[in-house]
């Protein structure tokens, strides 16, 4: 092996202790988990139940649902129930805030569906009166062996501890600015819950931390921070990311850089959808970052060059889409389907440019005709070139040739 200076990837990932939410491994060096959160009233049992089958289809490994009230506790158990007769298995997360104590009391069916309770730290607080709340929450889930995640968010800071941290701060002879103060605030409301949770007799296997913050630089400061002082596993995302692509960028810039880093056990993308927009969007994006990082792979990838003036016909940007659509739709799953096939990198290119060069470097790559070039598209196999396809059936035949060669 080459020494490891030399090998160009992420740092060792920080060890962190394993927990396993329902049958799913949580940190401990498990494969970075996908989650999602659903955003239907809990309350209505079929919608959520479809928006859960439709993320766990779409490959959200975990899917976090909100228990807001007691309507909402009441449907937990037939959510399941649903979800159990459409087969589906994927363990559900009780997001609670406020009242959870109260909700998990005096629903035992939700507290005992749920595979894994969300307390937010800067609502159910400990060190003062809210401190049976916690420890509630923390008996119950002792009692039914379920998980936690300790989740600190910036936008709803324990108050108390930041302001003693502010006023600390500035009786200091070297104050920091406040913007240091908060982001310490974030990971010690982590870390003092998860210590208490300790104190009342959770093991650290049960305990999942996350300390979310919606700038892309003070999260990554947070959790690199969080890591440091920590072996907990670590749930990543960057809260209130926003809409469409300046959401998209904004998560993958904080999370790529803490994942690089070896940061993170499971990661969520927190999109705000399009009215109307698919809320299986934020599950496809953690599957791509994933998979762009080489940290995991869930589909085949295609590379496609982005077309220039080079570029003859709609013919390449419409066989991209096509291929793209077809592995995406029709190939979820795929590695089940083929077992031992671990990943699959497709080339769809516009010319002759970059079109045999990359196709050389994917397992299967077209390379379409461009400007000024012979109406024929060579196909490359395993870096050599295979075929040449000609004709209006082009599409088509590259779908089947890309079939067969994952049958073989
Ligand atoms: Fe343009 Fe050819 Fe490069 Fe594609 S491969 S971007 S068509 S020059």
């Amino acid at each position: 092996k080459p020494p490891q200076d030399d090998v160009a990837g992420p740092s060792a990932r920080h060890k962190t202790t394993q927990v396993m939410v329902g049958n799913v491994a949580v940190g401990g060096g498990a494969p970075i988990v996908v989650q999602s959160m659903t955003n239907t009233d809990t309350a209505d049992i079929d919608g959520t139940v479809a928006q859960i089958a439709a993320l766990a289809r779409a490959g959200s490994e975990l899917v976090r649902i909100t228990v807001d009230r007691d309507e909402a506790a009441a449907a937990v158990p037939h959510i399941r129930d649903g979800l159990r007769k459409r087969g589906i298995t994927t363990p559900l997360i009780g997001d609670f805030h406020y009242i959870g104590h109260k909700l998990l009391t005096d629903y035992p069916a939700c507290a005992e569906a749920l595979d894994k309770y969300r307390i937010n730290p800067g609502n159910v607080g400990f060190k003062n009166k809210r401190d049976t709340q916690f420890a509630d929450i923390i008996e119950i889930a002792n009692k039914n062996d379920k998980p936690v995640r300790i989740g600190a968010n910036w936008g709803s800071l324990d108050q108390e501890l930041l302001t003693k941290l502010m006023d600390e701060n500035t009786a200091s002879p070297n104050p920091r600015d406040a913007r240091a103060v908060t982001r310490e605030a974030m990971v010690q409301s982590a870390l003092l819950s998860a210590a208490r949770a300790q104190e009342l007799g959770m093991p650290k296997n049960k305990m999942i931390l996350s300390a979310k913050v919606s700038a892309v630089q003070d999260l990554i400061a947070v959790y690199q921070d969080l890591a440091a002082r920590s072996d907990y596993a670590i749930h990543l995302g960057l809260t209130e990311a926003g809409m469409g692509s300046k959401g998209i960028v904004a998560s993958s810039a904080a999370l790529g850089i803490l994942l690089q880093d070896g940061i993170g056990d499971t990661i969520r993308i927190s999109l705000t959808p399009e009215p109307g927009g698919d809320r299986t969007l934020e599950v496809q994006v953690a599957q791509e970052l994933l998979q762009t990082m080489g940290f995991r792979t869930f589909v085949p990838l295609v590379a496609a060059c982005p077309g220039c003036g080079r570029t003859t016909s709609t013919t390449f940007q419409e066989l991209a889409r096509s291929i793209q659509d077809f592995i995406r739709d029709e190939m979820p799953g795929w590695k089940t389907l083929y077992p031992g096939v671990e990943e699959l990198n497709v080339a769809v290119m516009g010319c002759i440019v970059n079109g045999p060069g990359e196709s050389k470097h994917a397992n299967i790559g077209i390379s379409l005709p461009g400007t000024g070039e012979a109406p024929a598209a060579p196909v490359f196999v395993d870096g050599k070139k295979f075929r040449t396809l000609r004709g209006p059936g082009i599409a088509a035949d590259f779908k089947a040739l890309v079939i067969d060669y994952i049958d073989q």
